[in-house]
């Protein structure tokens, strides 16, 4: 007999008759024959109201009371998803996520898996029993509620996978499976069939918040056999999330991404010498603001000063503005400025290994668009541009179709010959 995991996400469960719609679709894979987890998100927009609520309270809620509020949404979906299983006729029982035994850091917030008990899920399998788990939410050693981060359902699924070995993780969602890039925005995007591990680690780094970039990492680093699918079409297989694929890879990008949640940060004229650097990112550290794309420009030689800029996520902009004063007499910038409207466009591929020539394709492409190039950042599989928020449409379209992202073309992914 097989253990599947299945994870809903808060669009799939938005309401009743949809709680509903996810029973039978957890019915459907117990009636094959398998040992059911199911791992659910809160229902629609449950988190998003619940955040709204505590800033009705307090401008600067505590993390641990957030985390003990916005774990409440994912509880509300274990208990009426598990009543509704047991309406079909069939044994279920939830669990919140200290009552699995998903035992995280003590951070708020966005806590990391560190353990997960298995002990009582397989008793409860044992049992024949469907088991509803709480996504998104653990608890640390001293006793203490967290939170995963936004989107973290995703990660609670492959972490509870992972530590049963289990034999698929199926993550359904409204989207029939991972696009070359957002179906949303860009509604000629193709299906892949497969993607690697590491596409798609990249492409959830960047910004395709279609799957929580950790659930990714976790599934790479215990290869655990991974599908991205719709949970209103049962049949469609969706899209496999596999290891590295050894056959030739045809197409040098595979996905595009548009991130719009980070604000730019330049720290302006600063003087250019040694250890500057090295105190800001130690002072970022120390309030735990994590910084995505960095640039420092060249010393200008008439004051022998330069620029820092870097990328934070929005969120983290007011914890950023607590200590600007600090920043401000650690380095004697001559200003700290703040550009909020910007967009991170990135293109993704295993293909750009060893091939040259597509960072200027990309860039000739924005080029010809009149899209300006604010920061760019690269790594072997991923170029990103940071362009005026503005244009982030435009650039979007014209780059889909340089690398072919739309259309039948796109159909052709890395070792997958087209039909
Ligand atoms: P869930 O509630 O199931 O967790 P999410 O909203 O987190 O759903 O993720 C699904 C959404 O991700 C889709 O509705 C889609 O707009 C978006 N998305 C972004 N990039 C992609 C992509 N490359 N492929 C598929 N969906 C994507
Ligand atoms: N409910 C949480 C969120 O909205 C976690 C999740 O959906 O994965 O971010
Ligand atoms: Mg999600």
């Amino acid at each position: 007999m097989s253990v599947i995991v299945q994870k809903f996400g808060g669009t799939s469960l938005a309401d009743t008759d949809k709680i509903k719609n996810v029973a039978r679709a957890v019915v459907r894979e117990k009636k094959l024959g398998n040992d059911v987890i199911v791992v659910v998100s809160a229902m629609g927009h449950t988190t998003d109201n619940l955040i709204k609520l505590a800033h009705q309270i307090s401008e600067h809620p505590s993390d641990r009371e957030m985390d003990m509020l916005m774990s409440t949404g994912e509880q509300v979906s274990i208990a009426l998803l598990t009543m509704a299983i047991q309406e079909m006729g069939y044994s279920a029982v939830s669990m919140t996520g200290a009552q699995v035994g998903i035992l995280t850091e003590e951070t708020h917030s966005r806590a990391r898996i560190v353990d997960i008990k298995t002990d009582k899920l397989k008793e409860h399998l044992g049992e024949g029993k469907i088991i509803i788990v709480a996504g998104f939410q653990g608890i640390t050693a001293k006793g203490e509620i967290t939170t995963l981060g936004r989107g973290g359902s995703d990660t609670s699924a492959v972490a509870i996978a992972a530590a049963l070995k289990v034999d698929r993780c199926d993550i359904y969602s409204d989207v029939e499976g991972i696009y070359t890039t957002d179906p949303r925005v860009v509604p000629t995007a193709q299906k892949l069939k497969e993607i690697s591990y590491e596409e798609m680690l990249e492409l959830a780094r960047v910004g395709a918040n279609v799957l929580h970039p950790r659930s990714v990492e976790t599934a790479k680093q215990f290869s655990v056999p991974m599908r991205l699918r719709s949970s209103f079409k049962l049949d469609d297989l969706g899209t496999l999330i596999i290891g590295v694929n050894e056959m030739e890879i045809y197409k040098p990008v595979t996905g595009l991404a548009c991130d719009n949640s980070q604000v730019r940060v330049v720290i302006c004229d600063v003087p250019d010498k040694p250890g500057n650097a090295g105190k800001l990112f130690t002072l970022l550290a120390k309030y735990e603001l994590s910084v995505d794309m960095i640039i420092q420009s060249y010393a200008r030689s008439h004051d022998n000063t330069n620029d820092i800029a870097f990328t934070i996520s929005k969120d983290d902009l007011t914890r950023f503005c607590g200590f600007k004063d600090e920043i401000m007499k650690l380095m004697n910038p001559s200003n700290i400025h703040i550009d909020e409207d910007i967009a991170k466009v990135s293109i993704v591929g295993a293909g750009m290994i060893d091939r040259p020539g597509i960072a200027s394709m990309m860039f000739e492409t924005l080029a010809r668009e009149n899209v300006n190039i604010k920061m760019i950042a690269t790594s072997e599989i991923k170029i990103s541009c940071l362009v005026e928020k503005f244009n982030a449409n435009k650039a979007v379209q014209a780059l889909c179709k340089t690398f072919e992202l739309d259309g039948a073309e796109a159909a052709i992914v890395k070792g997958t010959l087209p039909d």
